[in-house]
């Protein structure tokens, strides 16, 4: 299979694990005869010094022409945010990207692996039985996209902020959700706050509805508030979870806790025509910048995701995780997960033995 890949790395980490990536791309396309065509793009303040903006024309063309969407991460040091070339660089950047992909759905896998089980913060009691779930976070409607104001009433400041969701973007995202939950465990979570949001009613009512066309997933519906709570004393009670934009931002940061490091954690961006932006959930850790011990899991996790939901490439992408898995159980490690820094090792040595574990899973 031949598939054009727009790779914008952007900044800080996000070069030096782009490329351990690519070594991983590599490896897969050799092995299972595809061809990928690496289209490389300018992002963040690493486009700011070309065009003198965060997100040009010309990387959204690249993306634009390509089949799926591969990225990295943007934005300098919190203590040189005044600068211009940092200033407001992810809103400018990521915002930009996602709406003019209008990428509607996020999704966040959030596994807790048994080779790193010790790093989650939580009791072992309380992850005996795994963590592994999906969360799916509706990424265009909601408060973030209300109007936003600010007045003046009897000398006193007031503000609000509007909260609006159409039948259509619950829709889409329950939909998603759904297949998602039938190809693993047949349960979905839906996350709202029916008893109080108008929006929410209107939420629940058209999951109900969509799950008319999946019998066989058990659909459970959740206030959020609760789940809050359920993601600490019972993670592994989920499979699939849909929620969403705001209460899915703050549920997946929640979340996002318990594996024990941002590195290890990918995601991906759809919109309803299927194209796909798949990147690390984390930003663009300066201060690990050129010391070359960034994780370089979540971006590898996020390339295996584009394979399986924007290529159907699932042998290649189950190959990729089954190599992790490995690749841990070994005690490979970079520093983020190591229990102290002298048996870390670097993020294209972690690679190097990645690539060993795949050429030893390969049939
Ligand atoms: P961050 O995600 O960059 O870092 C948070 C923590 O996680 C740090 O301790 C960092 O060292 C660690 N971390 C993140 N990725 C890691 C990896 N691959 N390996 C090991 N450790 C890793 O968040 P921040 O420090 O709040 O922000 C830094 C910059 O990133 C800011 O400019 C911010 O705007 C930007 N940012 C970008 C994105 C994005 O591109 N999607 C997301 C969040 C933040």
């Amino acid at each position: 299979m031949k598939k054009i890949i727009a790779v914008v790395a952007g900044d800080g980490i996000g070069p030096e694990v782009m490329q351990q990536c690519l070594r991983v791309l590599e490896h897969i396309a050799d092995n299972f005869q595809h061809q990928f065509e690496y289209q490389h793009a300018l992002i963040g303040g690493a486009a700011y010094e070309h065009y003198q903006i965060h997100c040009p024309d010309e990387t959204l063309a690249i993306c634009d022409a390509a089949d799926a969407i591969l990225f990295g991460s943007v934005g300098g040091p919190l203590n040189q945010q005044h600068l211009k070339k940092w200033q407001n660089c992810e809103a400018n950047s990521l915002l930009k990207i996602r709406k003019h992909f209008n990428l509607a759905v996020n999704i966040r896998p959030i596994q807790v692996y048994t080779e790193l089980a010790h790093l989650c913060p939580l009791k072992t009691e309380r992850i005996q039985q795994g963590v592994d779930m999906l969360i799916f976070r509706e990424l265009t409607g909601g408060i973030y996209f209300g109007n936003h104001q600010q007045s003046n009433k009897d000398n006193q400041r007031q503000a609000s902020d509007e909260c609006v969701y159409d039948e259509a973007q619950v829709r889409t995202i329950a939909h998603k959700a759904f297949q998602a939950a039938e190809q693993r465990q047949n349960k979905l979570c839906s996350v709202d706050k029916a008893n109080v949001l108008a929006t929410s009613k209107l939420w629940r009512d058209i999951v109900n509805d969509v799950a008319n066309d999946y019998p066989c997933v058990e659909l459970t519906h959740m206030l959020v508030d609760n789940c809050a709570l359920q993601l600490v004393i019972n993670p592994s009670q989920f499979d699939v979870i849909v929620t969403e934009n705001m209460f899915g931002d703050i549920l997946s940061d929640l979340a996002a806790a318990l594996p024990g490091s941002l590195g290890l954690m990918p995601s991906a961006s759809f919109n309803r025509q299927s194209k796909g932006l798949f990147e690390p959930s984390g930003g663009s850790a300066p201060e690990l910048t050129g010391k070359k011990i960034a994780n370089p899991c979540a971006q590898i996790l996020s390339a295996a995701m584009m394979l399986r939901q924007a290529f159907a490439m699932y042998k290649e992408a189950d190959l990729i995780e089954s190599a992790i898995k490995a690749t841990f159980g070994k005690g490979i490690m970079t520093a983020d997960l190591a229990d102290n820094d002298a048996h870390a090792v670097s993020t294209a040595e972690f690679v190097d033995v990645l690539l060993n574990e795949m050429t030893n899973l390969t049939p």
